[in-house]
């Protein structure tokens, strides 16, 4: 019900948008919107969020694996 949305409600009642939900990435600049992902205490927005994880991906990736819980196989 979008009706009962604080944001939606906040904004027919003060004419403006609430302002203090209105949280923007610190990567990008753009509008966090609903959903951010907290990495090292900033909130990422999708697309910066999927950037790290690539970078966190490609520099440890038997971290990844394990916290997705995938058998890492080391034959040296
Ligand atoms: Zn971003």
């Amino acid at each position: 019900m979008m009706e009962d949305h604080p944001d939606i409600r906040a904004a027919l009642e003060s004419g403006y948008p609430g302002y203090t939900r209105q949280r923007l990435c610190p990567r990008c600049g753009y509008d966090l919107g609903d959903k951010s992902f907290e990495v090292d205490g900033e909130n990422l927005c999708l697309p910066c969020f999927t950037e790290w994880v690539s970078d966190y991906l490609s520099t440890n990736p038997e971290e990844v694996a394990e916290a997705l819980c995938i058998d890492v196989h080391d034959e040296s």
